[in-house]
Order: structure tokens, then sequence, then C-alpha cells
């Protein structure tokens, strides 16, 4: 398999050139993405995760490190992570440890991490990330683990103190980390985006970003044409150049800018003959350029050790296949078959599978109806609207069973396309039932062939220069369409006023 995945890692004609004085250069990316577990509670105590607690309100004894508290693992994070494997397309390791990695930090009471270090839980993977144009590209996964949050540090509450605040403090997170198959900024970003929807599909993480639920550490090289190709045909990592590690950054825009910036800063040291130091940086997102922050640590900096309060995790196979067993259809698959089964184009299934709350408001504005005209309604008059007025998908004036309402109507002919838009602009003001709003005021579409026939009678008695410069003509008969419409309130069945007009006019 991974033969398989180099492949396409390598074919990739995506790739960033900057040319530099002394001949081009290329960038290679591998991402390590921490992802907050969704979870109630934390990794190894009872303690509650909620979002924007009031500080230190969601500490238990175990996460501030109080002597002699021992760490309990909780199942479902657990789950969440093997879930998340599944859904990475990973390996599933039925045996994994927990390694304490030393650090001293203000915000870290227990002096050091509970990581995952030589036994992940999770280890090889692959994922298919979608391109904004729609083309795809497969990103190879090293391995995931399971590791605890820091607290946090807070420094501009008082000139004269930092602030700790710990509610963080024993989250569950999962770093998830790529291998450097990533050649372009915009597929760094893309990869993320894929990360992220997937990981909401899955229900393991809310992938907000703003909230920090998500973030990325971005490992930046660069390396001469040619050279990444060699680094994929052999696996060895000499034919790459030295990268630098991007900390925490936490949205796609910086993602990319990151990127840029260090790039070129390494280019540019390279053309004057310098070396690149291993280290550790932040991105400024307002000044827009990289710093250093440390020279990067080894492993054996941390003093790793299999922690002595955990037992090794060890997962029954039926635990895993029943997780397995249990997933939700992922992104890739519902596009897929959203084309394949659905008929639908390329562009409108990959739009209605990018969001997980997009494609469950369309699977139930589909049940049983045309799916073409379905995907139509969702993707340009629900959309579009709900764009113009700000809004998500979640918070839809109009409910997938009212917009299925009118799509059923529009399919059986009640009303036609151009009266479904008065439709739904009612719906969406005053809401109600369409096929009720439909009959109360009359906007039923008329197929009755006499009385339009009626009304073309009439219109051609009253001009007859009209009538004959459609024989010279015949595109001017729109005029007349245009005049029956009027005179019907729109609500003649279209068809059938061609039909007509045709046959009367043009014999
Ligand atoms: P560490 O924790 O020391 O940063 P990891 O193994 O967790 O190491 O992560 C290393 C990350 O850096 C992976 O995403 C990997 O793909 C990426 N990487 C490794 N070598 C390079 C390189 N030369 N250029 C770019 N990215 C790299
Ligand atoms: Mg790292």
């Amino acid at each position: 398999m991974l033969v398989e995945i180099e492949k396409t890692a390598m074919s990739s004609e995506h790739t960033y050139v900057i040319n530099g004085a002394t001949g081009d250069w290329e960038i290679v990316m591998g991402l390590e993405v921490h992802a907050q577990v969704k979870s109630n509670a934390k990794l190894f105590s009872g303690a509650a995760t909620a979002f924007g607690a009031e500080p230190n309100t969601q500490v238990s004894l175990v996460d501030a490190a109080m002597p002699g508290m021992l760490p309990v693992i909780n199942e479902a994070c657990v789950a969440q992570a093997v879930r998340t494997g599944l859904g990475l397309n990973a390996q599933i390791n039925n045996f994994s440890r927990f390694d304490r990695k030393n650090y001293f930090y203000p915000d870290l009471p227990q002096g050091y991490q509970i990581s995952q270090f030589a036994h992940p839980i999770v280890g090889e993977g692959e994922i298919e990330c979608e391109r904004d144009d729609g083309s795809l590209f497969t990103v190879g996964i090293e391995r995931l683990h399971l590791e605890q949050d820091a607290g946090k540090s807070i420094h501009d509450l008082d000139p004269n103190a930092t602030y700790v605040d710990l509610n963080r403090s024993g989250v569950a997170l999962m770093e998830i980390v790529s291998r450097p198959h990533l050649r372009t900024p915009a597929d760094a970003a893309a990869y993320v985006r894929t990360l992220r929807t997937i990981l909401r599909y899955l229900d393991t993480c809310g992938g907000d970003m703003e909230k920090g639920q998500m973030r990325a550490d971005v490992n930046v090289s660069v390396c001469r044409p040619g050279q990444y190709e060699k680094f994929i045909l052999t696996g060895s990592f000499e034919h790459l150049g030295t990268r630098c590690e991007i900390k925490n950054v936490n949205s796609l825009r910086f993602i990319m800018q990151a990127i840029e910036y260090e790039a070129r800063r390494q280019v540019d040291i390279l053309e004057e003959g310098g070396t690149i130091d291993q280290e550790t940086r932040l991105f400024d997102a307002n000044a827009g350029v990289t710093r250093s922050m440390r020279s990067k640590e080894e492993a054996h900096d941390y003093r790793y050790f299999p922690d002595p309060d955990l037992l090794p995790l060890v997962l029954e196979q039926s635990f895993i296949d029943d997780l397995k067993a249990n997933l939700p259809e992922l992104p890739a698959d519902k596009r897929k078959r959203f084309v394949e089964e659905l008929g639908l184009s390329e562009y409108d299934a990959s739009v209605l599978a990018a969001d997980k709350d997009r494609a469950d408001y369309f699977e139930k504005v589909l049940e049983g109806r045309d799916p073409k005209l379905a995907a139509n309604w969702v993707n340009n008059e629900l959309f579009g609207r709900l764009n113009k007025e700000g809004l998500g998908i979640t918070e839809s004036p109009i409910s997938p069973e009212q917009l299925g309402g009118i799509v059923s109507l529009i399919s059986d002919k009640t009303i036609s396309g151009k009266i479904a838009k008065d439709v739904f602009e009612i719906v969406w003001a005053e809401g109600g039932d369409p096929a009720k709003i439909v009959d109360d005021r009359g906007m039923k579409q008329v197929t009755d062939t006499g009385a339009i026939e009626k009304v073309i009678d009439d219109l051609i008695a009253a001009n007859p220069e009209q009538a004959e410069k459609v024989k010279d003509k015949p595109k001017t008969m729109g005029w007349f369409v245009g005049q029956v419409m009027k005179a019907m309130g729109g609500k003649a069945n279209p068809q059938a006023v061609n039909e007509i007009l045709a046959k009367k006019l043009l014999g």
C-alpha cells in the first residue's frame, strides 16, 4: 500500500517552485495537527471540557497534578481516537502505551505531558484530499497518538503577573502526523481542510480553529528539483533539506502565509551559502513573518519513559470492529455516491459533501425526490440566499422538509420553476407548508390547455401585426410567451404555452 501512496505523492504536478538567483527550489512539507477530542470529560480525569468556562472551574485534582493522584484512562477518548484512525484508513494498534514527555512550563503542573511516543494507538494511513479546483491528491499519515493538552498562561490580565488557567489541562488531544507529502502552500491548507471535514463527519473533533480545537505545526524544508522524487523512491530523508517547524498555526490562511514566508527565508539563506538550523519557529500573523523560538529539541531531551501510573492500552479486536461497523459514511465516499448513484455533477457533489451539515440538509431534501432538482435548489437557490444574508446552513429559515416540499411541487408540475421562487420567498419570510401556500394563494400552474388557448386567441386577435411578424421571425414568438404569462399571472405551464403558440402562429 505504501508504494501506491508514494507513487501518487510523486506524480503530483502541483509543485511550488521558487526561482532563486542560483536556480529553482521546491518546498516539502509535513504537518502535525493537534485535534481536540470531542468528549465530555478529559483524557485521564472526569473534569468537564466545555469551552469558555470560568478559569479554573474545570480542574480535577488529577489535572492540577496534586501529589498521589492517579490518572485513569477515559474509554470514550480512546474510542474517538480509534474512530478517527479508521476514518484515516489507518492501522489501529491493538497495543499502545503512554509515555511521559518531561519538560517544565508554568501551565504544565505535572512537569511532564502524558503522550504516546514509541507505541501510538494509530499507525500508518492515508487520506484523499480535495483542492479548490476539485482535483484530488493523496497524503500519507505517519501516525496518530493520544496526549494531554496543557493549561494556558495568561499574560495580558495584569502588568506584573502571569495567570494560569488549568481548564484545558488534561483535555485529550489527537496528534495526527502526516508524511512529508505536501508540495504547495495551498495543498497544505487543503490537507488540513480535508482532515477537518473528516473529523467533523466522524464527530471526533469540532474542528473550530478559532477556538483552538485544531491547530497545526507546519514542518517546512526546501530542496532542488528532483530531490523530493529521490526521497520518495528511496525513503531516505538525506535527499531533503533541513526542516523548520512552525508551531501552533491556527488558520488555513496563516498556514499558507507562514509556509510562503518560511520557504523564501530558507532559500535566501541557502543561496547566500548558509545552512538551515533545525529549529522551532513561531508565525507572527501581524508581521507576516516566522521567528525563531528555540533550537529543535530531540526526543532524548524529553527523557521519554513509560508512565508507571498507566498500564499499556490493549484493545480487543471486537472493540475496534464494533467501532468500524458503526462509522458514518465519510465525505469522499459520499461525494462518489452522489456522482455515481444520484447522477450529480462532480461540482455539485463536492460542494454538498464538503460539509456535514450541508450534506445532511441535502439528504433530507432529497428523500425520494429528483436528485438533480434537489441539488440545484440546495446549491443555488438556498445557498445563494443564505450567503446573501450571511447565514449558515444550520440557521436556514427554510427547513429541508419545506424545501423538499417545493421541489416536489415542481416535479409534479403543480408549479413552474418561476413560481417556485415566489413560494420560496414566502416560506423564507413567513414559514408554512409550501403545498398549502400554493393552494391557498391560487399559485397552481395552469395546465388546462383550453384556458391557455383562450388567452392566446385573444392576444393574437388584439395584435395581428405581431402575429404576422412571427411567421418571418420565429424568434419574436417570445413576446407572445411573455404576454400569455403576464395575462395568467405567471401560472401558465410554459411548455403548453409554447406548444399552443407554435401551432397557432407557425402552423
Ligand atoms: P517532531 O515531533 O520531532 O517534530 P514528528 O515525527 O512528530 O517529529 O513530526 C515530524 C514532521 O515533520 C512530520 O509531519 C514529517 O512529515 C515532517 N518532516 C520530516 N522531515 C521533513 C522535511 N525534511 N521537510 C519537511 N517536513 C518534514
Ligand atoms: Mg513535532
